[in-house]
């Protein structure tokens, strides 16, 4: 396997293909091979990845879903505390990230047991990795909300979010996504993944407003991951200028917490200190 030596008494979490069954590591192969029991999330999905591998199930592999997760870390307590190794794996990726796994992980660890990774394949770092946009820092959205008022939520709070935003969509609703997102911030660069690591794997790349009428314009299938620049700096404006937009708007009759609020939109600066310098502007002109 590796230098290390096989791990006893262990939780492992593997990951496992997104895609190109060539994408398990031989570490994970092994890993799958010599366990006593491992946690996946679809027993018979499994099973095609061990046939596929030719590694034999014999009755190892047992379910862990999002209604189970707390009964099975108590049985994968209990076995890691006799010795056992126990794997855990998810339908594809890593497990934890938008899958099953974080719960175990946690009960293990707060019981005191170790818990390894044999690292791999997940969607997100796929993605980000060709999407052609900065990778330096990002954020992971996991699934956007299903309701159009979370989904709004979030499109505000991208307008000033400086990371570069990741989530996972799905092929029914990428389109609409791009297209409400195309409303609030149409010049900002994207990449739509989608089928990473399988035969018919895609990348579009453009501004939103481009990617959503190409979106518009054809049918969309396969697992997607969107990748979305964010918010690009842009150097605060001068005090004159604030200044003189906070007069503008206080000498159209706007009061101060009115003027304070359409020069923080209009100009993207500090709420505090531009309440400030209003109740200053404000009280030199009473002198
Ligand atoms: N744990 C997984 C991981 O590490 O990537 C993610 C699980 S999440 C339930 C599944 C979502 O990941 C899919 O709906 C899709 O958005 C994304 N995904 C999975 N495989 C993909 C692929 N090959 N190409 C693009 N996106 C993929």
């Amino acid at each position: 396997m590796s230098e290390q030596p096989a791990p006893r008494g262990q939780l492992m979490v593997v990951a496992t293909p997104i895609g190109n069954l060539g994408d398990l590591t031989p570490r994970a192969l092994a890993l799958l091979e010599r366990a006593d029991a491992v946690y996946c999330e679809d027993t018979r999905h499994s099973r095609t990845l061990f046939s596929a591998h030719g590694i034999s199930p014999r009755q190892r592999l047992l379910a862990l879903h999002e209604h189970n997760e707390m009964s099975a870390s108590v049985d994968i307590i209990e076995r890691v505390a006799r010795g056992e190794l126990v794997v855990l794996i998810s339908d594809a990726g890593t497990p934890g990230i938008s899958d099953p796994g974080a719960k175990v992980v946690a009960e293990v660890v707060g019981a005191g047991f170790d818990v390894s990774t044999a690292p791999g394949p997940t969607a997100i770092i796929g993605a980000l990795s060709v999407s052609g946009l900065p990778t330096d820092r990002f954020v992971m959205e996991g699934f956007l909300g299903r309701k159009a008022g979370e989904r709004a939520q979030s499109y505000e709070t991208w307008r000033r979010e400086p990371r570069t935003i990741v989530f996972y969509e799905s092929p029914q609703r990428v389109t609409t996504t791009l297209v409400e997102l195309a409303r609030v911030l149409p010049e900002r660069r994207v990449a739509v993944v989608r089928e990473l690591t399988k035969l018919h794997e895609e990348v579009l790349r453009g501004t939103v407003q481009d990617v959503a009428t190409q979106l518009a314009n054809r049918e969309v299938q396969g697992e997607i991951v969107v990748v979305l620049e964010g918010a690009r700096a842009v150097a605060a404006p001068a005090p004159e200028v604030v200044r003189r937009a906070l007069r503008e708007s206080l000498s159209r009759g706007a009061s101060v917490r009115d003027a304070v609020a359409e020069v923080v939109e209009e100009l993207g600066v500090a709420r505090r200190e531009t309440y400030a310098l209003a109740v200053s502007l404000r009280d030199d002109e009473v002198r």
